[in-house]
This record gives C-alpha cells, structure tokens and sequence, in this order.
C-alpha cells in the first residue's frame, strides 16, 4: 500500500478509494480554480451547485434510479433515519419490522417511539446467525411499510431474496452495502443508506424515495429537518448541508462509473468475500458466525475456539498491519469489512496472515 496505508477492516468509517482521496488532496487547496476548498465553499455558490447535481446525477445513473423517485442528502448518518422512516411513512401507525440483529433492532426501538411496531419475523432464536424466511410474512392490511437491515453490518447476514410484502411498501437500510452490487430501485419505496461505511465520510444518509410516499400531512411534531419534503423540495439544500459529504461520495460514485459500475463491484465483491470464507470453512482454529447461504459478502465475523484467543488473534493481526479486525462489542470474536475500496489483496494478505498463525498455534 503507498502512503504507508494499512489494510483497514473498520466496518466504518471504512476505507475508500484511493485514487478518490488522491483526487481529493490534489484540489484541497484550491477546487478547480475557485480559489478555495470545498469546506470553505458557500452552499449557494454556482461551484457547490454543480458539485451536488453531478452526484445526484452520477448516483442516479450508476443505480438506474426511475424518475418517479427523489434522491436526498440528508445529515445525521443512519441513526436519524430509524426515526425518520417511521415519522414519515407511519401513516395508519403501524410499521412491519424483520428483525435481523443490531440495526433492526435500534430502527424497532425507534419505531415503537412513533406508532406501533410488528416483527414479522425475526432471527433473534439463533443468535442473528441468519436471514428468516421472509416468503410467506403475515402482513397486515392496514400495515404502513416492511422494513429490512439489508445487510447487517455487525452480525454480518444479507437478505440475497428481498421479502414478498404482500404489495406494502418495502424500507430497506443498505447502509453497510450501499453500491456493493446492481440493486432494482423500483422494488423499493424507500432505500437509505449512511455513507461512512461504503461510500464516503460519516455524516450524511443518501434517501432514495418514491414520490408517492412523500407527504405533507405529516403529524405536527414532526420537526422541520425530519420531514422528506423539506429536503425533497429544496433539493436537499433546506439548510446548509453536509457539503464536504456530498463532494466526497460524487467522488466515489464517479469512481465507481469509470471501474465498470455495479455489476463489477458485484463481481470484485464475491471474489474477495469467497477468498475469505474459503479459508474459514477449512480451517480448524476459525469458524464463521454466519448460515452460508446468508452471508454477508461485506461483514465477515468469525470466532476462534475461546474468548482470550480471539483477542490474541486480534492483537497479532494489528502488529502485522491489519486494522480493526475485532467483532463489534456486542458479538465479539473478529470481523473482517471489506467493502468496495478494501483491495482483493488486502483479503489475500489477511488470509495468508491467518493461515499462517493457525499453523503455528496447532
Ligand atoms: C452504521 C449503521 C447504521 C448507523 O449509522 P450512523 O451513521 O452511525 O448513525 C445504521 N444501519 C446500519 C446497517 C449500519 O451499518
């Protein structure tokens, strides 16, 4: 790696592209002759104007995103939008919630602040070590959405069928995949995502909404910036906005256009993820946490026979020059991230590292 960089595993902030962060540096001073860097830059300017449409624009093409949906910047990361999809969508006041770990759990929590809330299935009984049937959910009619953690980034499941919804609209976090592989749009009434883990800096969710599902009637304590008409009808300029962000991720969806778009992201994705679970399945010190048939190709979280061991591991690889290999406090073990910008030789060192401690320590 140049720069005396490290393969960095963080599950996010995360690593990104390092040909973008180059394209950084090199206007930092001085963006294209404006005579100033973007964190300096007014909101309003013509130059910050044009920054935000070619994003939005760049996004909607490197997802094919239909017109009859509004794409939004909106700051506050992912946790703002747990309680912004309920404020927002709860129109008869019930919200259908797959519980899958972590994250759907937080969005539940919030949900329940809001309306009432019906997990309609749930893989708590074993640990969230997998994704539930969703083929045959029991839906009410009066249900206002089902929402889904798309990929769980701490227990580290992907849904690889989306749920049948029974015609409700379908809510889907994809923060942790967020551009990790094609994704048809038009199944969806709503997708969000926080950038910080596959995309750009933390701060900032991308909401990607249809039209319909956009209201003014909302209840009368929904504050002003929680609302998706207030970004939908000013261009997600209501106020200033987390413009270092947004010139970021334009950055990194470029990067992604000009690398082949999704279906290569999809493609480089599995051939990383395969490298490592390849090992993990022969391995005798290392299992997987996860049903195959469920796993992430993002969050790879693994244990070894023993607590101590796992720290051990965890401390081993940090002196070798991986970064942030431990499992997320809730779960422990590791946990390997390999989002888009993680390099297939970043998983081919790791495992070559791993292989080699588990030879030693037989
Ligand atoms: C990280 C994460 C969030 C929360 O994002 P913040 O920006 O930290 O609020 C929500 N959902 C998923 C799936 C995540 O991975």
């Amino acid at each position: 790696m140049k720069y005396g960089r490290t393969y960095n595993f963080s599950a996010g902030p995360a690593m990104m592209p390092e040909p973008v962060l180059e394209e950084i540096a090199a206007e930092m001073m001085n963006y294209r002759g404006s005579g100033m860097c973007v964190m300096e830059m007014s909101h309003r300017s013509k130059v910050f104007q044009q920054i935000r449409d070619e994003a939005e624009a760049d996004l909607r093409k490197l997802m094919g995103i239909p017109d009859n949906y509004k794409v939004l910047f909106i700051q506050g990361g992912g946790t703002v939008q747990f309680a912004m999809v309920a404020m927002n969508l709860m129109k008869n006041g019930l919200g259908c919630y797959v519980e899958t770990g972590a994250w759907s759990k937080k969005a539940i929590a919030e949900a329940k602040k809001y309306g009432e809330v019906k997990i309609v299935a749930s893989s708590a009984d074993k640990n969230f070590s997998y994704v539930p049937d969703c083929s045959k959910l029991d839906i009410p009619d009066n249900a206002d959405y089902v929402y889904i953690c798309e990929n769980e980034t701490i227990n580290g499941t992907t849904f690889f069928n989306l749920p049948d919804t029974k015609g409700k609209v379908l809510v889907s976090d994809q923060s942790s995949m967020f551009l990790s592989r094609p994704c048809d749009v038009s199944k969806y009434g709503l997708i969000w995502g926080g950038v910080q883990k596959n995309v750009g800096p933390a701060g900032m969710a991308v909401v990607i909404i249809r039209e319909d599902l956009i209201r003014e009637d909302l209840p009368k304590f929904v504050p002003t910036y929680m609302s998706y008409k207030t970004h939908a009808d000013n261009d997600s300029l209501y106020n200033t906005p987390n413009c270092w962000a947004i010139y970021c991720c334009g950055k990194v969806f470029k990067y992604l256009l000009d690398n082949g778009g999704l279906e290569a992201m999809n493609q480089r994705n599995e051939e990383k993820a395969k490298i490592l679970y390849d090992f993990l399945d022969q391995s005798k010190l290392f299992t997987g946490a996860v049903r195959k048939e469920d796993r992430s190709l993002m969050n790879v979280p693994f244990v070894t026979p023993s607590k101590d061991q796992d720290a051990e591991v965890v401390a081993a690889t940090k002196a070798a020059g991986f970064d942030n290999l431990k499992g997320h406090k809730s779960v422990g073990g590791l946990r390997a991230s390999i989002y888009n910008a993680m390099p297939k030789e970043g998983v081919e060192a790791l495992v070559d590292f791993l292989k080699k401690y588990e030879a030693e320590h037989n």
